[in-house]
């Protein structure tokens, strides 16, 4: 932190943590906890804002206060997330390093918020002009729409996002917005076939409903009522708050403004529809003459309306619905599904449909706001992503986005510390080496492969960084890979012929990684004698930075396989709507490929490695958001919820980090200004060099000389203590 504004150095709620004193997790809470009180929802760590969501609207996002946020100096004025956003746009316009701004925290903390205020901020900020008012509308509009399919409710959100996002926000030279690309994580496309009482399915079904006229109803063969689909629950339309026929138009106006045409919009609500219909496909058993039980359409009504949608004969979709044909050598066979297979596969038609229409979705906002041209450009990442989860069950779904936080946490520590370390070497300061706890080793838990990897420790040949790693104490000991990852046994069960199921998963995982000190099973609690018993049957427990989860393998290796029977795939690849056709490339009968799929696991550490090197590449921002409260209610601030959640964003150890050398740091000019009357020689004025008045001023106050180093530019304190014995001494 550099400057020093009297709220600042108010010890009762320091605005930056890096100087409380003493340190402990109370002192840390209570700190954030006054600064709420005083309606300040911000603090920092350094260049970190910890936003702690208020639940009520604050009027700190006026225009004024953007102008007062407006090319200040970070440290001069109260922490805002405005603050950040400006240093990471000037650093990006006016010393053309990239940005990204890494925004975490739990359900309900406000990422979304966060990201869209960081968005319209620099939206703000940046010039004006017809074409790039455009640019701006459009990357501004792709919100409400991913919002749309994107988003649903939740217990703990009304409006909570359910995938990851990554938007690239492009810039000139100039530091006038280009364009963007967006990439999307994981889509919880399990909500479509169920979600849990007092939750919706995503916000769009309501919103069509709500919001479509009697016309477009008919044209989607809908009907307004909620009710009637077995997909959506009744008591979701009506939500206190949610205007879902308003979303809706607004989400048509925003499709508009990014340049769908009507023929798009339509196409991608019929598809919706088609999801809708789907889960209201019944069916029921029937003897075939043969005597085997087969499934049957019940209601062949709705079957029918689907297929006038999506142009397909309704013999088609019932054939691959009810059966399936397997290859025995050279001979085809179309052997009979039963009810449960039947709905299995109804389900996962529909998820894979809405799954995949959310992908186009994206790479159709893309097209439109990716930058045409090939001239230079600055970028300024935005990732908006699901923080750690610990629930009551954990599943496969809790395991891949846990691993994800394992990995940001990797990379916040490593980006932190490089930072420090690079500030020391452009001060001309001894760097002296920190103690941390690296996470690596769980990361390496999961996601290892077999043979030692050559790409470094985030999964990706680090470019050149100029870190010393075992400086860091990431020894190679550490970086050695002995086990193979949980990832890649999962992926080995899933391949392996012969009957594979959960049981034989967990047992592999329970003998191999019986001694990894990050894994738990019931046979390494009996070895260890650990006398918990809480850990169910099929669980295994991993202990992770931000604490132990328990995971159930339930579900482990279907949601992993993620397979779609062919007939279905084929089924849509020969339906005569354009759209829906495109989802299913891999239907086309000539295209028949026997290898199979990458599994949802392979893909996602996929995407995270190359999200890793994306944002190493750029100069890191922190957003870390904080729940106060689990009731979603106004200015109410429970303090062990907080404290959960400080562990989870390792907020100790990012204070540790930030001062483990010094944890104050000004610019000598300012630092003169401010305590120069604390000595004859320098008051009222010094004549000569800022360094040089610093060095005199410090000099005839006498504090230890390990308190104190003079770097190029800028003077360095050690410890908070020593910074409010200036004040203290200035206020006298
Ligand atoms: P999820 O992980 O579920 O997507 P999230 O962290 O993105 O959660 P948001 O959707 O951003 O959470 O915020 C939840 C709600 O909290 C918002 O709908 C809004 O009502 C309120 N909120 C968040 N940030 C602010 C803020 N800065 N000012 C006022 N209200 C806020
Ligand atoms: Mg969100």
């Amino acid at each position: 932190m550099e400057g020093a504004s009297s709220s600042l150095l108010d010890a009762e709620a320091v605005a930056d943590l890096v100087l409380l004193d003493p340190l402990t997790e109370e002192s840390l809470v209570q700190t954030l906890q006054e600064r709420f009180r005083r309606r300040d929802i911000y603090t920092y760590i350094g260049n970190v804002v910890i936003s702690v969501n208020p639940y009520q609207s604050l009027p700190i996002y006026t225009p004024e206060k953007v102008e007062e946020y407006r090319n200040c100096s970070f440290f001069a004025v109260n922490p805002h997330i405005y603050a950040i956003a400006d240093d990471a746009y000037r650093s990006l316009r006016d010393r053309d390093r990239d940005q990204c701004i890494l925004i975490t925290g739990e359900s309900g903390a406000g990422k979304t918020e966060a990201s869209k205020l960081v968005m319209s901020y620099v939206a703000a900020v940046s010039s004006k002009g017809e074409e790039v008012n455009k640019v701006k509308e459009q990357l501004l509009q792709s919100n409400p729409v991913l919002e749309a399919f994107g988003n649903a409710k939740t217990v703990r959100n009304d409006n909570s996002s359910r995938f990851g996002k990554y938007m690239d926000i492009e810039f000139d030279f100039k530091g006038e917005p280009l364009g963007g690309v967006i990439s999307n994580y994981l889509l919880e496309k399990s909500r479509i076939v169920r979600h849990v009482k007092g939750e919706r399915n995503f916000h769009i079904f309501y919103q069509l409903l709500a919001g479509a006229s009697p016309q477009l109803l008919q044209q989607l063969k809908l009907r307004q009522d909620c009710g009637h689909y077995g997909y959506l629950s009744r008591e979701g339309s009506n939500l206190p708050g949610m205007d879902d026929a308003a979303n809706f138009h607004a989400m048509q106006d925003a499709m508009r403004v990014i340049g769908f045409s009507p023929a798009e919009v339509t196409e991608l609500l019929q598809v919706t529809a088609v999801v809708l219909k789907l889960g209201n496909v019944q069916l029921s058993s029937s003897f075939q003459a043969s005597g085997m039980e087969a499934c049957s359409i019940t209601e062949p009504r709705e079957l029918r309306e689907i297929c006038e949608l999506i142009g397909l004969e309704p013999g088609a979709l019932e054939r691959a619905l009810c059966s399936r044909t397997v290859k025995a050598r050279d001979e085809t066979v179309l052997t009979t599904l039963s009810v449960p297979q039947g709905y299995y596969g109804r389900d996962a038609l529909a998820k894979n449909i809405y799954s995949r229409l959310f992908d186009w979705l994206v790479n159709r906002i893309n097209a439109s706001i990716q930058v045409k041209s090939d001239k230079q450009r600055k970028v300024m990442g935005v990732l908006d992503i699901y923080g750690f989860e610990i629930f009551q069950d954990n599943s496969f779904e809790q395991f891949i986005i846990n691993y994800c936080n394992e990995k940001l946490q990797q990379i916040f520590i490593l980006m932190t510390l490089k930072e420090e370390q690079e500030e020391y070497v452009r001060e001309g300061i001894q760097w002296t080496p920190v103690e941390f706890f690296d996470n690596s080793i769980i990361c390496n838990l999961i996601e290892n492969v077999s043979c030692p990897p050559s790409a470094g420790i985030l999964g990706f040949q680090l470019p050149q960084a100029g870190i010393h790693w075992g400086r860091f104490g990431v020894t190679p000991s550490t970086m050695a890979q002995s086990t193979t990852g949980i990832l890649a046994m999962l992926d080995e069960e899933c391949l392996r012929p012969g009957v594979v199921n959960e049981d034989t998963f967990l047992t592999k995982l329970n003998q191999l990684l019986a001694t990894h000190k990050h894994y738990e099973s019931k046979e390494t609690q009996n070895a260890r004698r650990v006398t918990d018993t809480s850990l169910p049957p099929r669980c295994f427990r991993i202990h992770h930075y931000a604490g132990k989860v328990t995971y159930n393998v339930s579900g482990f290796i279907e949601k992993n396989n993620d397979l779609l029977f062919r007939d279905l795939s084929q089924a849509m690849w020969a339906a005569r709507h354009a759209l829906l056709r495109s989802l299913f490339p891999e239907g086309d009968p000539q295209k028949v490929s026997l290898k199979l799929p990458p599994t949802a696991g392979s893909q996602f550490k996929s995407s995270v490695a190359m999200l890793m090197k994306n944002l190493y590449s750029k100069n890191p921002n922190y957003i870390r958001c904080i729940k106060p409260n689990d009731t979603k209610a106004a200015m109410v601030f429970t303090p062990e919820l907080v404290l959960a959640q400080v562990r989870y964003l390792g907020l100790m150890e990012n204070v540790r980090v930030r001062r483990a050398g010094y944890a104050f740091r000004q610019p000598y000019g300012p630092f003169l200004q401010r305590y120069k009357m604390l000595n004859a020689r320098t008051w009222p004025r010094w004549h000569g060099g800022d360094r040089q008045g610093a060095e005199v001023l410090l000099a005839g106050l006498a504090f230890p000389a390990e308190e104190l180093a003079f770097g190029r530019t800028k003077i360095f304190i050690r410890s908070p203590r020593t910074l409010f014995d200036l004040e203290r001494r200035r206020q006298e």
